[in-house]
């Protein structure tokens, strides 16, 4: 992250624009709706400023600011064409001790100005750290036809019962959800609609069943797929979850980018490999669940992939099965499926596969125990997970087993994301170019004719994959 996101409070603190212009005049609008108080240093003004002198915030300085003149104001914004006005207004405002911005010139500038979406007191800024300022201009245009107006009204309700609120449920757990149900129901509605009369009133009512209810926290185990690593992969459901988690369980699979798509404030509790390469036993995993959720937590176990293929989510969940815990469980896509779509290599094909068989080439002290005469069949395409670290065993016993040894193979590894690389051979010799490139993994094995149809199909070029 290039910029640090912060929102001000400029309520009666001086700022101060250099410029008489267009943009000086939007800045100076927006600061007076902060609440700043606004010194405009410029020899003339546009017309854009006509009534914006009217205000008892803003004041005119027909001359360049000193640094004398700037000093208390923690704001400078210069908004000029004239590259020595520029220079000697940045100067100054630096020796006063001011943030600087200089519009369009995010170089020169110590903060830039983010587009927003204004509902107040609900506000959105969206910045892409002044490195596409049109991107961020569409990008609200679409946040705003998202939001709509009331949303300003509903904000501004909720502020108004925070105190009362905070001092009727004083566990900042039941709070939230005292607030989130507020949002789903009734109340929101009323709001949203306009009837301000109403929605006060529901909230009072529903603050005072509360305080007579005393309900306590319902815990709950949502068991997540996050799929294969690219975060466009996730499904609208288990965002949805992410965002209502108070503790998470991740492990390694989880990809960084979506572990931050995570509520900020969720609790976050590593359960992978260490570096000694040991797991935290299933059960463990299974009494933590348990003791989370008993504690009246919404805690998420997030699972590279779909959780109920190679991911052992079933074992950790049926002890909250048995203790009575509330679960949910939401799929995602399974690797050897985000392998298949961004290699471009389809795993049924009517001119090669009828059929896909996911299997683990995970063996027990390096054996391989596969049903091979279900694997070994023609119009059949095999994914294999977990089968790079005993690739060649593995190609060996296809072969062994009546493979051919011509027969097209293919590892994808860290499938979606944007180190993904593809491998592309044959039994007889996928094992060796895997080597060769230095594979590491996570990697997807397919094997079956369908490899071949990536000449054609292959469309994903991350940076990973171009060459050098
Ligand atoms: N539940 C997971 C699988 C867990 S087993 C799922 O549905 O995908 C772990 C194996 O998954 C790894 O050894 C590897 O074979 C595969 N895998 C997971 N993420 C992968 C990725 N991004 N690319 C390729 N293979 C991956």
């Amino acid at each position: 992250m290039r910029n640090l996101p912060i929102v001000l409070d400029m309520r009666g603190r001086r700022a101060a624009v250099v410029g008489g212009g267009v943009i000086a005049a939007r800045r100076v609008e927006r600061l007076v709706r902060a609440g700043a108080r606004v010194t405009v240093f410029a020899e003339a003004l546009s017309d854009e400023f006509y009534e914006l002198l009217s205000s008892p915030n803003v004041v005119h300085a027909p001359n360049e600011p000193t640094s004398a003149e700037l000093a208390g104001a923690p704001l400078c914004f210069v908004a000029a064409e004239d590259e020595g006005l520029i220079g000697r207004a940045r100067d100054a405002a630096k020796a006063a001790g001011a943030l600087v911005n200089v519009a369009d010139r995010p170089r020169f500038s110590d903060f830039i100005m983010p587009s927003i979406v204004d509902r107040s007191p609900l506000v959105i800024a969206i910045s892409t750290g002044g490195a596409a300022p049109i991107l961020g201009r569409m990008l609200k245009g679409r946040i705003e036809s998202l939001i709509p107006a009331a949303y300003g009204r509903l904000a501004e309700l909720m502020s108004g019962f925070r105190a009362q609120v905070a001092a009727t449920i004083p566990s900042p757990v039941m709070r939230r959800r005292f607030w989130e149900s507020t949002l789903e129901g009734p109340i929101a509605e009323a709001a949203l609609a306009g009837n301000e009369a109403a929605a006060r009133a529901h909230l009072a009512a529903e603050i005072e069943r509360w305080e007579k209810d005393r309900p306590s926290p319902e815990g709950e185990v949502y068991l997540v797929g996050a799929g294969p690593g690219d975060p466009d992969l996730l499904t609208f459901r288990a965002l949805r979850l992410m965002q209502k988690a108070d503790v998470v369980l991740y492990d390694r699979l989880a990809d960084e980018r979506i572990l931050r798509l995570v509520r900020l404030e969720a609790e976050r509790i590593y359960v992978g490999k260490r570096p000694d390469d040991h797991e935290l036993p299933q059960e463990e995993i299974a009494a933590l669940l348990v003791k989370l959720a008993g504690e009246g937590r919404r805690v998420l176990r997030l699972k590279g992939g779909d959780p109920f293929l190679f991911g052992r989510g079933g074992e950790e969940i049926e002890r909250l099965a048995e203790r009575g815990v509330p679960f949910q469980v939401c799929p995602g896509v399974t690797a050897a499926i985000g392998a298949s779509a961004y290699a471009g290599i389809p795993l049924t094909h009517r001119d090669h596969a009828q059929a896909c068989v996911f299997v683990t080439g995970h063996g027990k002290d390096g054996k391989i125990d596969l049903d091979w005469a279900s694997l070994i069949k023609p119009r059949q395409t095999v994914a294999v997970y977990m089968g790079l670290r005993n690739l060649g065993p593995l190609t060996e016993a296809f072969v062994a087993h009546g493979a051919s040894p011509d027969l097209p193979a293919a590892v994808v590894d860290n499938a979606t994301r944007p180190t993904q690389r593809v491998v592309v051979g044959t039994l007889a010799t996928l094992a060796a170019a895997a080597r060769s490139a230095g594979l590491k993994g996570p990697s997807v094995v397919i094997v079956g004719t369908v490899v071949t149809l990536r000449d054609k199909l292959d469309w994903y070029a991350p940076e990973a994959s171009r060459p050098a």
